[in-house]
């Protein structure tokens, strides 16, 4: 391995070690700039791409490109960035960087060739490390490792999502298995139903942080066990409780056989919330306290972030499930099953409400969020049951809007414009208005240009996939996807998220007659490209798929609506760093907050959305779209009817117009406006930095005892 014959290589090798280098440009650039193919077919994967590449070619070639000295460029500063403890708030981080925050949650997206993620919360909880790191606020991550993780898309010949798991190359991957003094791995263990699982745990550094991940393809372990965290989000019920089990109970004690004392708990998302008996049982039975005490003690400790009003997104178990799982913790926490399953429910004497895992989290938990304005509005309502004897307003839940990983989702390209129009070192003030100030200046012309730069990117990506989207195996055929007929100057809209009903990916189509008018205007086009997976048992979701791909067959389109498989980080930041607008229409109020038009904003695109999660309290009039006014109706066919006709006005009479208003000079001056106005109204506001300097001071130093923490 270490060869001081090549003295590159080895800091190439440091450099992929550390998940920094997926949100560095200084990074990742260089391996990509070493060999821009096999960068490519390694699935942007530093550790492969090395493994398929002698040392001396490595060696020859960084000096042949003249990446050598940006080699020596980048691990110098990944060594700066990990001494170093971060700037300023880490200052305020205070009795954190002794207790550091356990960060639980199931999934964790930090980089497409990392693939344990399925959707916004794992790339929320990527995005929340990332800048915890930035910041110098100690966090680790605590999460389940999945080698098949969340399964792979393709469509077959009738337009219908099949799923294929693959295996990841664990060697590919910057994990090390955390071991004792003694060289054997360190195994943690867990009651579930009669038995005990085993669990080893895989370390990633991530920057100056370290993502924690319990595994159980142990020896020892029965098959069905060693199966468990196989898959994310796979498998039924049973499954998926004893995942919970692992992660909550597996998660502390992971922690404790590492030596690691956290100052503050936060479940992100309520999957992780047996962690908080776990907690309870270890202080009655170390300080010999009363269940209420200890319980107490918890409490004051943990941090709950809820992540959606969608009633099917709560974890609700059956009781006699709980009970057969997790039973044996009961006596141990000396409650009687009324208070037991109480924990779970809202109302403790109903016998057959299920065990609720955010029920859970909330009653265990000190400080309570949602995660944007309105859903924090929304789950008041939602969980007012659970404080009967308050007022909804006082219903003890906040909220803390989402923000994006600035580093992970810019452009190279915008990011060369940030660089010229920003004081030197403005990454270390993105949560501050005055920090982005300076892109008023842009030059329009500029902006333009890299813009349409990064738009053809965009299309050369989307022609090259549907080229080479693969069919399911064993389906010869598979699904034919006619080229692409996207061209540069057309309006460029893009739609990629999770293919769940309330997201409503086929709103455009509702009314046929009306869409086709809208996609063949022969003066002002437009084009459509679509990217996202419905979960393996949503077949409405599937059906939704099935609707947008016939569209892309449709001979009547010309080639200007596709759908690209598999949707995954890389798909994403091509799609949002290309379109002109982002478009977002869930019903309302269920998107929690959605996180993809904010990454959009920073790389000079528009959103046009419903008001709802976080456009509800970001969209000012000038700054992108609103879709209709915020209007509810109970019936769901209402809120669609009413919802797809103001969405074809504001295309019709806004968005379409402004696009194609262009100047002698081929601008659209207006439209170039309003993108800045985006940038610079938006930018702060919704960015990961602010989002983690929010939890740190209203939920993080509370909870860890720096300032009594509100009830
Ligand atoms: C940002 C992102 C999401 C979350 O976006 P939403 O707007 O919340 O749907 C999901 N998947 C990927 C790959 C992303 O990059």
């Amino acid at each position: 391995m270490a060869d001081n014959r090549f003295p590159l290589v080895q800091k190439l090798e440091e450099i992929a070690q550390n998940l920094w280098w997926c949100w560095q440009p200084d990074g990742w650039l260089v391996f990509r700039d070493l060999d821009p193919e096999l960068w490519h077919k390694t699935n942007h994967n530093p550790i492969a791409f090395l493994d398929a590449l002698s040392p001396k070619e490595i060696e020859d070639r960084a000096q042949r490109t003249a990446v050598a000295s940006r080699i020596q460029n980048a691990h110098r500063k990944l060594r700066d960035y990990v001494d170093k403890s971060g700037p300023k708030a880490c200052m305020s981080a205070g009795t954190l960087h002794t207790k550091p925050v356990a960060y639980f949650c199931a999934e964790f997206g930090i980089h497409e060739s990392f693939p344990i993620y399925s959707g916004g919360l794992g790339i929320l909880a990527g995005d929340h490390m990332k800048a915890s790191s930035d910041l110098g606020i100690p966090i680790v991550g605590v999460g389940l490792f999945y080698p098949l993780g969340y399964f792979q898309q393709s469509i077959d010949s009738n337009g219908w999502q099949q799923e294929e798991y693959g295996r990841t190359d664990i060697e590919t991957l910057p994990l090390t298995k955390v071991k004792n003094e003694d060289g054997r791995p360190v195994t943690i263990e867990v009651e579930v139903g009669q038995g005990t699982i085993k669990s080893h745990i895989w370390r990633a550094p991530v920057g100056r942080n370290q993502l924690l991940m319990l595994d159980s393809d142990v020896p020892g372990n029965n098959p069905e066990d060693r199966q468990l965290t196989s898959q994310l989000y796979g498998g039924d019920q049973r499954m998926r409780i004893r995942q919970e089990i692992l992660l909550g109970i597996g998660g502390v004690r992971a922690l404790e056989a590492l030596d690691i004392t956290p100052g503050v708990y936060h479940l992100n998302e309520g999957h992780s919330a047996f962690a908080t008996f776990e907690l309870a049982r270890r202080y009655m039975e170390r300080e010999e306290l009363f269940f209420d005490e200890a319980r107490d003690k918890v409490m004051r400790q943990t941090v709950f972030t809820t992540h959606t009003p969608v009633p099917a997104g709560h974890d609700r178990f059956p009781i006699q499930l709980f009970e057969d799982m997790l039973g044996w913790m009961r006596p141990k926490l000396k409650l009687d099953h009324r208070q037991f399953h109480g924990y779970g429910r809202i109302d403790l004497d109903d016998p057959n409400e299920p065990f609720c895992m955010t029920v859970l989290a909330l009653k265990m938990s000190r400080y309570r969020n949602g995660v944007s304005n309105l859903h924090g509005e929304v789950s008041r309502r939602m969980w007012k049951d659970l404080w009967p004897e308050r007022e909804v307003k006082d219903v003890p839940i906040g909220h803390i809007t989402n923000g994006v990983h600035v580093n992970s989702f810019l452009a190279p390209e915008m990011r060369g414009l940030y660089d010229k129009y920003l004081e030197p070192g403005w990454e270390n003030r993105l949560a501050t208005r005055e920090g982005w100030a300076g892109l008023g200046n842009l030059e329009p012309g500029e902006l333009w240009e890299t813009h349409q730069l990064l738009k053809s990117k965009l299309i050369d990506f989307i022609n090259e996939r549907v080229q080479n989207q693969k069919a399911p195996s064993g389906d010869k055929e598979g699904q034919v996807t006619p080229g692409s007929g996207f061209d540069q100057e057309t309006l460029t809209i893009g739609f990629a998220r999770r293919f769940a009903t309330y997201k409503r990916a086929d709103l455009l189509m509702r009314d046929m007659e009306r869409f086709k008018k809208l996609i063949n205007d022969a003066e002002r086009p437009v084009q459509l490209v679509f990217a996202g997976k419905a979960h393996p048992a949503d077949e409405y979701g599937k059906a939704l798929i099935q609707k947008i791909v016939k569209a892309t067959t449709d001979p009547v389109f010309e080639g200007r609506i596709v759908f690209l498989t598999d949707y995954d980080m890389n798909i994403a930041r091509h799609m949002l760093q290309g379109v002109d607008v982002w478009l977002n229409n869930p019903r309302r109020p269920q998107e929690a907050c959605g996180t993809s038009g904010q990454k959009v904003v920073l790389n000079g695109a528009l959103n046009c959305s419903i008001l709802d999660g976080w456009w509800a309290e970001a969209y000012d009039g000038r700054n992108g779209f609103a879709i209709g006014n915020g209007t509810e109706y109970a019936d769901p066919g209402k809120q669609d009817a009413h919802d797809a006709k103001e969405l074809y006005k504001v295309l019709e009479n806004e968005v379409i117009p402004l696009y194609y208003d262009k100047d002698q000079t081929g601008m659209p001056r207006e439209w170039i406006e309003r993108v800045k106005w985006s940038i610079i109204s938006l930018g702060w506001r919704f960015c990961a930095s602010r989002m983690l300097l929010d939890y740190l001071n209203h939920a993080y130093l509370p909870a860890s005892g720096a300032t009594s923490a509100e009830m």
